[in-house]
């Protein structure tokens, strides 16, 4: 279905519906998926899952910063939140996205505010992960990674086994704590796999090289083939739970979850927090569009429903005007 992928992509995209849904959203009950608007509700989320077993990470909710002063303001929450997890001794640790901390404003606008971060956590032995975005932020968010390396050790960050040179990154980078996962942007057919089973087939190998050699490994995905496929690898070759985990969203597949931390695997999930939640939530409609049922009853009301009705109309309506050109 890569024509919704590429609808709900857009409207990921889209910064009016994204100031709207900022400031309905979470009237609308976009707390199935997102896990509160402040601190202390995040921390109390982290609580109730830390009670299950589940480790957090912990995600500042943001897209769409241009100016300098947006991203201090993301700064500073992260910061905030990196005290609240230490002061309330919740399991957890911190993902942070490189452009909401000014990575497409001034690379090294970002980089001391990066610096900061992970300073902080370092303090509290805390991990913290630099998420992937597009393309473009990909090699200078590994840069990042490893200049701050230089200094601290608590920095990890992403593969995303869609893209060609994800072999070659996994090999260049084994020596940090990494997540891998499929990939959930829109990229173009000279820089990455479209086809589904090339992305599943390199997320394999990927997962499995860097269980053999690398550090820690966090397998992000809520494909229970994948999953199934990890613990008879890990089993097979010996490699002791203690060597990676699972991870998944807030909110989705709340039994595997549950299930995987029981049987004594490392679970961690992806907390994410904030009212900015509309992009996220459009990625995750873009991966799985069945995932509207998770929140359509709650999020999408008439009005809503409405907005992207017209947003699908202007979409395929683009779409058919670029054919016939
Ligand atoms: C913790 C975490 C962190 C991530 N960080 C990043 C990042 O930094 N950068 C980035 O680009 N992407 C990130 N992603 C997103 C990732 O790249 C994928 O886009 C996303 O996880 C969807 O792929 P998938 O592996 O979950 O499986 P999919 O390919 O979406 O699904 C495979 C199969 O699994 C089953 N399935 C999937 N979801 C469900 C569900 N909700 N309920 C029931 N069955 C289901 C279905 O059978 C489906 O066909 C992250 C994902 C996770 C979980």
């Amino acid at each position: 279905m890569p024509i919704l992928r590429d609808f709900f992509i857009k409207l990921s995209e889209n910064q009016l519906l994204n100031s709207a849904a900022q400031r309905y959203g979470f009237k609308l009950g976009a707390q199935s998926v997102v896990a509160g608007t402040n601190i202390p509700e995040v921390i109390e989320s982290m609580k109730e899952l830390n009670r299950q077993g589940i480790s957090c990470t912990v995600d500042n909710l943001g897209e769409f910063v241009y100016e300098r002063s947006e991203a201090i303001k993301a700064k500073e929450q992260i910061l905030e939140v990196i005290e609240a997890i230490h002061e309330n001794g919740v399991e957890g640790h911190i993902s942070v996205k490189p452009s909401q901390l000014g990575l497409d404003i001034d690379y090294d606008f970002c980089y001391e505010n990066l610096m900061e971060i992970v300073g902080k956590a370092h303090e509290y032995n805390m991990h913290v992960n630099f998420d992937q975005e597009t393309y473009a932020r990909l090699q200078p968010t590994f840069d990042l990674m490893e200049k701050i390396s230089e200094t601290y050790d608590n920095v990890g960050s992403v593969i995303q086994s869609y893209f060609f040179n994800a072999k070659e990154n996994v090999e260049k980078y084994k020596n940090f704590r990494l997540r891998i996962v499929k990939g959930a942007y829109k990229e173009p057919a000279d820089v990455a796999y479209q086809d589904k089973q090339d992305i599943d087939l390199n997320f394999i190998e990927i997962i499995e090289y860097h269980l053999l050699h690398g550090k820690f490994t966090s397998i992000a995905t809520h494909d229970h083939n994948v999953i199934n496929h990890v613990k008879q690898f890990a089993k097979d070759n010996n490699i002791s739970k203690d060597k990676f985990e699972f991870q998944m969203l807030y909110g989705f597949r709340k039994d595997m979850q549950l299930d995987l931390a029981k049987e004594g695997y490392n679970f961690c999930t992806y907390v994410p927090f904030g009212s900015d939640w509309y992009g996220y939530f459009m990625r995750r409609l873009a991966e799985r569009p069945q995932n509207i049922n998770l929140v359509t009853k709650q999020v999408f009301n008439k009005k809503t429903n409405t907005v992207l009705g017209v947003a699908a109309a202007a979409f395929f309506l683009g779409r058919l005007t670029k054919k016939n050109k």
